[in-house]
């Protein structure tokens, strides 16, 4: 993928354990390859379409002069952020930090951290089956744009769905809604499951009723499968009631396992409750 590079920046800094590094500062180079689409800019000639590596630089260099953090990781995982935030062409940045002067008594050249950070996309899916439904979707909705590491971008239309599996419950409130994050699937889950606790989800029995459920469906293309986290989520293809609102807001998004879009795998399932 296209990118800008900036290489070597050399700040004077104060970070670092030991007190004398952060009294008396010493030198970092820190790099940077921003990814974003460079075809308009190189077609158009025209800085508006492409980032300006100047501003940026300069991000950086203040960054680096105005925090004093323990760990270069830290000066990193900021920097990164601060980037992905102020410039919205960045979709990936890898940051590298370098320590030529680190104090261990050894003779090495140089040490450094470098990490890669991106936006990511995510498709949630959200179930009511308790209370005012709707306003619990509405709230975990809220409570997501709150954070200034994710945007929402769609939202599907909510739709009613009786209980999974015949399950003797009140009828349930379902909706999709596609978000950007800076989030890991792990803080995003965790993120979640805070959510839904806030709004007075109380985990009984599996499939339980409840105020408010929020499910990962889709995070990128990834494909994990942990104690805690299964992505794509394995019900989703089985489900009318997230395949019926993500059809509305991604029709042709595809599924990182099946290879079948989203429309498919609806045409699908609807074929199956036909045979059976
Ligand atoms: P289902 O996952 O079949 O929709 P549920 O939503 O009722 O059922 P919960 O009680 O909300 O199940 O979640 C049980 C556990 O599922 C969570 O603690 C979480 O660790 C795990 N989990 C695995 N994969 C996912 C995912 N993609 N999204 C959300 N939770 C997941
Ligand atoms: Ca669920
Ligand atoms: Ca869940």
């Amino acid at each position: 993928m296209d990118h800008i590079i900036i290489e070597n920046l050399e700040v004077f800094g104060n970070h670092g354990v030991y007190a004398e590094e952060k009294k008396l500062g010493q030198k970092f180079l820190v790099s940077a390859r921003l990814y974003l689409d460079l075809r308009t800019a190189g077609q158009c000639d025209d800085l508006e379409s492409t980032v300006h590596y100047g501003k940026v630089s300069a991000l950086i260099y203040d960054h680096m002069r105005q925090h004093s953090y323990q760990l270069i990781e830290a000066a990193a995982e900021n920097i990164a952020k601060d980037i992905l935030l102020k410039f919205n062409m960045v979709k990936k940045v890898e940051l590298k930090i370098q320590k030529p002067w680190a104090p261990i008594g050894l003779p090495l050249e140089a040490v450094a951290v470098c990490i890669e950070r991106g936006w990511h996309s995510v498709y949630l899916g959200m179930g009511s089956n308790m209370g005012d439904r709707e306003d619990y979707l509405n709230s975990a909705i809220a409570a997501i744009d709150k954070r200034d590491d994710t945007f929402i971008g769609s939202i599907s239309e909510y739709v009613e769905s009786k209980p999974y599996k015949g399950m003797d419950q009140e009828d349930y409130l379902n909706g999709v809604c596609h978000i950007k994050t800076l989030m890991t699937p792990e803080e995003l889950l965790l993120f979640l499951n805070e959510t839904e606790n806030e709004m007075g989800r109380e985990r009984t029995t599996h499939w339980g009723a409840r105020t408010l459920d929020l499910d990962i469906l889709l995070y990128d293309d990834l494909v994990m499968d942990t104690e805690q986290l299964t992505i794509p989520h394995p019900e989703l293809h089985k489900r009318d009631f997230v395949l019926v609102p993500i059809c509305e807001i991604a029709p042709r998004l595809r599924h990182p396992v099946f290879n079948k879009t989203m429309s498919d795998l609806l045409l699908e399932l609807k074929d199956r409750y036909v045979i059976e």
